[in-house]
């Protein structure tokens, strides 16, 4: 691995100095399980490697204000495990569990995987249909992102290089709310996934849906929105022609290419497949909570 200066940084402030000086050079480390893989490998070559500090805002998951923050630094296991992510975004807590190994997990972070970009990083797709946003400082003040404008590209983002993302805001469903997500791969675990789908719904009392997220994560240059499939389901009841609409909507959104976990042809197959169960796992789970009696 080449030469590169190491700072433990002890504070945010400290963070975003390091940054602001350096740009491009530096790099923030959180868990490490993808920056030191790609260093050993020189695909990333930072002069500078700035260690995130344990301390809020990078750490810690509250409840407040209709949101749900997360930490930049919450591990995989954390999330995981969380009572509160478990009970508000289990959504969440399900992508994070799978993530490589409870190893992995307990190193890998959320700001970790979302900093690294991959069209396949598992909690991607939940994010995204969540409609979580990503809070990122600089030494300029702070920004706010949408999660579904944060990836430009196969490790791209709008980041800049002086910035750091110290948290993640997930907002609280509320209502009569469904999830389901999946991650197909050949192996069970410590894979990385041929497909991942998310899935939220919201129904009324009368079953109708009301809101509607499919996201997709390893089909396209960057994790997506399928938002064709979510108006189509909107203002209706879940039906099999429906589901098979929707799913149809989500095929022709992915634009995944072939490697050696599986072929093009085959992402899309299960694209379609995985969706139209997912929305019905998703519907089921919804119409399983009790009706809010309006
Ligand atoms: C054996 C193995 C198995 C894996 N399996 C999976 C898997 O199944 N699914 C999956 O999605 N991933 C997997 N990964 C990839 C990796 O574990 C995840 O992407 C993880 O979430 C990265 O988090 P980290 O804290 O280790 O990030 P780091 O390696 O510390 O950082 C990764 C990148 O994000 C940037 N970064 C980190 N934190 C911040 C921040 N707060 N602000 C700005 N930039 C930041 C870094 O500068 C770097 O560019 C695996 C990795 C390994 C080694």
């Amino acid at each position: 691995m080449h030469a590169f200066d190491y700072v433990p940084a002890q504070s945010l402030d400290e963070v975003v100095e390091v940054l602001h000086q350096f740009g491009e050079r530096a790099k923030p480390l959180a868990g490490g399980t993808d920056m030191v893989l790609f260093m050993e490998r020189g695909r990333w070559r930072p002069d500078i490697v700035v260690e995130l500090p344990h301390i809020p805002p990078f750490v810690g998951v509250e409840l407040g204000d209709g949101h749900l923050r997360v930490g930049s630094r919450t591990t995989m296991r954390e999330l995981e495990t969380h009572p509160l992510v478990r009970a508000q975004a289990p959504l969440l807590a399900t992508a994070a569990g799978e993530v490589g190994s409870v190893q992995i997990r307990n190193l890998a972070t959320v700001g970790g995987n979302i900093g690294t970009a991959s069209p396949a990083g598992d909690t991607l797709p939940a994010l995204l249909a969540l409609d979580a946003s990503v809070r990122l400082r600089s030494k300029s003040g702070e920004r706010i992102v949408p999660i579904t404008e944060f990836f430009v590209g196969p490790g791209q983002t709008v980041m800049r290089p002086d910035e750091v993302i110290t948290d993640v805001l997930v907002p609280v469903p509320s209502g009569r709310v469904g999830m389901a997500f999946y991650k197909l791969a050949v192996r069970r675990y410590m894979d990385i996934a041929i497909v991942d789908v998310a899935v939220l719904l919201t129904v009324n009392d009368d079953g109708a849906i009301i809101d509607a997220r499919v996201a997709l994560g390893a089909v396209a240059p960057t994790p997506i929105r399928v938002y064709d499939a979510e108006e189509r389901l909107k203002g209706n009841e879940l039906s099999e022609t429906l589901a098979a609409e929707a799913a149809e909507l989500a095929q022709q959104a992915s634009r995944p290419i072939s490697d050696q976990r599986g072929s093009a042809e085959y992402r899309r197959l299960m694209v379609q497949r995985l969706t139209r169960r997912l929305l019905w796992q998703a519907y089921q789970d919804a119409m399983s909570k009790a009706a809010t009696g309006r």
